[in-house]
C-alpha cells in the first residue's frame, strides 16, 4: 500500500478538486509525478522496453493491438529473430510473414505490416516517419497506434489512448465507462492534459549509495546512475500499464494504485456490461501419410477472399451435418476449446481408422486444388490458422519451439551476412496438391 492512502484528508480535497471538466495544472503535476515513481519501480520488464528502435517499436504496438503481452513476448522474440530490421521484413514473402505471426490472430495486422514496410523502404527510402501525422498515413497504423510509436520511438508529446488508458481516465475523473462520443471527446481531452511536453536525454538519478556501497550518509556521497527520460514516451507506457496491471477491468486494484488519492471512483464505478460469447461446434480432419521417411499432413488453404483468414492454411473442416453419420460411430482424437474474438469454438479432430479409410476425406467439402500435402517438419515456415497450430502441436505433430531468452542488442547488431545465413536455415514448406489419396 502507498505512504499516501494515509493522506485521508489531502486525498478527499484532491479528489474533490477533480472535476468532470477535467484536471488543473496542480492536479496534472501530481498525477504525472506519482504515476511516474510508481512506474518507474513496478514496470514490467518487456523486451521492446527500453530498445531505441522504431521498427522494433512499432512491431510491437502492431503486435499488442487486442492482444494479451502473455500472447506476445514469444512471439514478437521469434518475429525480430526472424525479421530483425525493417529491410529483412520489406524482403521477405508475405507467407513468411504470416507464418511468423500464426497464432496471434488477427492476420490482417501481420499483412498490413508488411505492406507499410514495402512502403517505406520503397517509397520512403527506408526512412520511417518520426510524427504522428505521418505515422498515420501508412497501412495497419490509426491514431492510437501513431501516437504510441511517436511518443515512444520519437519523444513526440502526444497522447496515446487505448481500450486501457481511457477506462483509468473515465474512472479518475467519475465518468461513466460507456462508449460515446462526448466521453471520448473528453477523455482525449484529459490524456492531452497530463501528457507531458517533449523532453528526450539523460539524467543522472540518486541510488543512495556510496562508492564502496554502503548507504549514503547526507554528506554528499550519494552517487548516482545515468538513466534515459523519453518524458512523453514514459509517461504513455505508465499510464498502459495502470492500465494492465491496476486499473483491471473487472476488479480494480485500488489501494495498490498510485493515484488513488486523485480518483474520483475508487472501484465504486460501474462497468461496462460483458459482451456475451457465443458457442459453435465445429470438426476437422487430421489426415497424415507417410513418404519414404517424410511425414506428410493434409491441409487446406482458406480462400484468399474468406472474411477471416484470408489465405491461411488449416486443418480440412468437416462439416458436422452432412459427416456425423461417419462420425457418431468415432472418438475424435482430440476435443479443444478455441475463442476467436467473442466465440468460443467446440473443437473435435478426426482422424482416419486406417489406409483403407477414405469416409472422412470425401466428406471435406473443399475442391482438390485448395489441398496440400506439407511435411511436418516444414509447418513453423507455413502460415497456419492459430487452431491449427495449436492442434498439430497439442498432437505432436508439429514441434513446439522452445522458449528463447534471445539478447536483442545482439540481434540488432547482428551482420548481413549472419542474417542472411539464418534467413536460409529456415526449411522452406514442401507443399504438394493432394494428388492421391492413399490416406490414413
Ligand atoms: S483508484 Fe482504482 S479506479 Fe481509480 S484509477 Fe486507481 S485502480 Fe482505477
Amino acid at each position: 500500500m502507498h505512504e499516501w492512502l494515509g493522506e485521508k484528508d489531502d486525498a478527499i480535497a484532491e479528489a474533490a478538486a477533480v472535476s468532470s471538466e477535467g484536471l488543473d495544472q496542480s492536479e496534472v503535476a501530481a498525477f504525472r509525478t506519482r504515476l511516474m515513481e510508481w512506474y518507474r519501480v513496478h514496470a514490467r520488464k518487456l523486451p521492446w522496453r527500453g530498445v531505441a528502435d522504431p521498427y522494433k517499436t512499432w512491431v510491437s504496438e502492431i503486435m499488442l493491438q487486442q492482444t494479451r503481452v502473455a500472447a506476445v513476448i514469444e512471439h514478437y522474440l521469434h518475429f525480430m529473430e526472424r525479421f530483425p530490421a525493417l529491410v529483412a521484413l520489406a524482403l521477405a514473402p508475405e507467407e513468411e510473414v504470416l507464418a511468423a505471426w500464426s497464432g496471434l490472430g488477427y492476420y490482417r495486422r501481420a499483412r498490413m505490416l508488411h505492406k507499410a514496410a514495402q512502403f517505406i523502404t520503397g517509397e520512403r527510402g527506408g526512412v520511417f516517419p518520426s510524427t504522428a501525422v505521418e505515422l498515420r498515413t501508412l497501412p495497419g497504423i490509426g491514431e492510437y497506434t501513431s501516437a504510441a510509436i511517436a511518443s515512444i520511438a520519437f519523444g513526440e508529446s502526444v497522447a496515446a489512448v487505448d481500450g486501457n488508458v481511457e477506462r483509468v481516465l473515465l474512472r479518475l475523473t467519475g465518468r461513466p465507462e460507456q462508449a460515446t462520443a462526448a466521453g471520448r471527446a473528453f477523455v482525449r481531452m484529459v490524456a492531452g492534459q497530463l501528457v507531458p511536453g517533449r523532453t528526450m536525454g539523460t539524467v543522472e538519478r540518486q541510488t543512495g549509495v556510496t562508492a564502496k556501497g554502503g548507504a549514503a550518509q547526507g554528506n554528499g556521497a550519494r552517487h548516482g546512475r545515468t538513466v534515459a527520460v523519453n518524458a512523453a514516451g514514459d509517461h504513455n507506457q505508465a499510464m498502459m500499464e495502470l492500465g494492465a496491471t491496476i486499473c483491471l477491468p473487472r476488479a480494480p486494484l485500488c489501494l495498490e494504485c498510485p493515484v488513488y488519492a486523485l480518483c474520483r471512483t475508487r472501484g465504486e464505478h460501474e462497468t461496462a456490461p460483458r459482451s456475451k460469447l457465443r458457442s459453435r461446434e465445429v470438426a476437422y480432419l487430421l489426415s497424415l501419410r507417410k513418404r519414404s521417411v517424410v511425414t506428410q499432413v493434409l491441409l487446406a488453404k482458406r480462400p484468399a477472399d474468406a472474411s477471416l483468414m484470408p489465405g491461411m492454411y488449416e486443418l480440412p473442416p468437416l462439416p458436422l451435418d452432412a459427416a456425423d453419420d461417419a462420425m457418431t460411430e468415432r472418438e475424435p482424437v482430440l476435443r479443444v476449446r478455441h475463442a476467436i474474438t467473442n466465440t468460443s469454438y467446440y473443437v473435435r479432430i478426426y482422424s482416419p481408422l486406417g489406409p483403407g479409410d477414405k469416409v472422412l476425406r470425401r466428406a471435406v467439402p473443399i475442391a482438390k486444388n485448395d489441398l496440400y500435402w506439407v511435411k511436418t517438419s516444414t509447418l513453423g515456415a507455413v502460415p497456419l490458422t492459430g487452431l491449427a497450430k495449436k492442434v498439430l502441436q497439442r498432437l505432436d505433430v508439429m514441434a513446439v519451439r522452445p522458449l528463447r531468452r534471445v539478447d536483442l542488442e545482439a540481434e540488432t547488431q547482428a551482420t548481413e551476412p549472419v542474417r542472411k545465413k539464418r534467413e536460409r536455415d529456415v526449411p522452406a514448406p514442401v507443399i504438394d496438391h493432394d494428388e492421391d489419396h492413399d490416406l490414413f
